[in-house]
């Protein structure tokens, strides 16, 4: 029996970092044997904030699907595919958008929040239309299950509706995908002040040495109610804590209660989870340099991987087409054809 199809992906904006390694690298690694896996690098809609530079494209596209095969993904179960090689979703996105209205873009949650805290007061058409554009990504390759951390999961559910629709205007030819929220919460920047991010500069990315996870874990922000060595801390308001949750759950009570106790010094306990971070990139590390010592290797499965996504894109456009009644040439190129 065919593995139901699976859809997840990250937009290129650069190298990947211990966030997406929790929030969704690790589950992906997982999932690929069970699911028929689908990753998109997103480079269209980097572009959605990334539109001056455009030059980073390439080397973003080639990063990200080199931290994929380093954390353990694996192309013989995986597709992986470039969204702007695939036209067909362009297409898609430009037909859902007919019938999206502004004012749903306008009220999606996490297009909100996000235009807030990136300062933008006038928005721009591929910004807003995100949503759209995704729920095209979602709906061309037809994907049954489409795995989300919680910030993301209003576009998914715009996705869904924008299926649904299409299927009630034109025909039940596309697939209403199923949500799953992922339950790792959004791990924090290493200055404790929001998400981790490369861009705000408070990441540790998945290529990182040892040296610059110890470095970069001993800048940490920490409880700032604990002024002295053997103050009693308060875990729960501590970022160096939530990366014990996130990376040594198995650990995290007994830190929580030395913590508190104040037996355990924060320097010590960055210490500790610095090299539980370095225990798991290690075997990336090696992945890593693999990969690397084929760098060709990685267009040919970008390349694969975007070939197979097109034939099947092809075939579901073959499809919208049809119930849209525009299919205008297809039986009279066939008919042609065939005298
Ligand atoms: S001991 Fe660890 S968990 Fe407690 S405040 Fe210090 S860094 Fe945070």
């Amino acid at each position: 029996m065919a593995k139901p199809r699976l859809l997840s992906g990250d937009r290129t904006t650069g190298k990947l970092h211990l966030g997406h390694l929790a929030g969704s690298l690790q589950n992906r690694v997982q999932l690929q044997d069970e699911y028929d896996t689908w990753l998109l690098l997103a480079d269209v809609q980097a572009l959605t904030t990334h539109y001056d530079r455009p030059q980073g494209l390439a080397e973003s596209v080639r990063q990200i699907a080199t931290d994929y095969l380093a954390a353990g993904i694996d192309p013989e179960k995986t597709t992986l595919f470039v969204q702007s090689q695939i036209p067909e979703i362009a297409e898609l996105t430009i037909l859902f958008s007919m019938f999206v209205t502004v004012s749903s873009l306008r009220h999606n949650p996490t297009i909100k929040a996000e235009a807030k805290e990136r300062g933008y007061k006038d928005l721009y058409y591929g910004f807003l239309g995100y949503p759209v554009s995704q729920a095209a990504d979602i709906a061309f390759c037809k994907a049954q299950l489409v795995p989300v951390g919680e910030d993301n999961v209003p576009h998914v559910e715009q996705a869904r509706k924008i299926v649904r629709r299409f299927n009630a205007l034109y025909g039940p030819v596309l697939v209403e995908p199923q949500v799953k929220v992922g339950d790792t919460p959004r791990l924090s920047g290493l200055d404790g002040a929001g998400k981790m991010s490369k861009s705000r500069g408070n990441a540790i990315c998945l290529d990182a040495t040892t040296a610059e996870i110890h470095t970069s874990l001993r800048q940490a922000r920490t409880d700032p109610l604990r002024l002295t060595r053997f103050d009693p801390g308060h875990p729960d308001t501590c970022t160096v804590f939530s990366y014990h949750e996130a990376f040594r759950a198995e650990e995290a009570n007994a830190i929580r209660e030395e913590c508190q106790t104040g037996r355990l010094g924060c320097q010590s306990c960055k210490g500790l989870i610095a090299d539980g971070i370095d225990h798991i990139l290690a075997p990336m590390r090696d992945r890593r340099r693999e990969a690397l010592k084929h760098p060709d290797r990685i267009d040919e499965i970008l390349q694969a991987g975007t070939s197979h996504a097109r034939a099947v894109a092809a075939h579901t456009m073959e499809e919208v087409r049809d119930v849209m009644h525009m299919n205008y040439f297809s039986a009279r190129l066939s008919k042609g054809a065939s005298t």
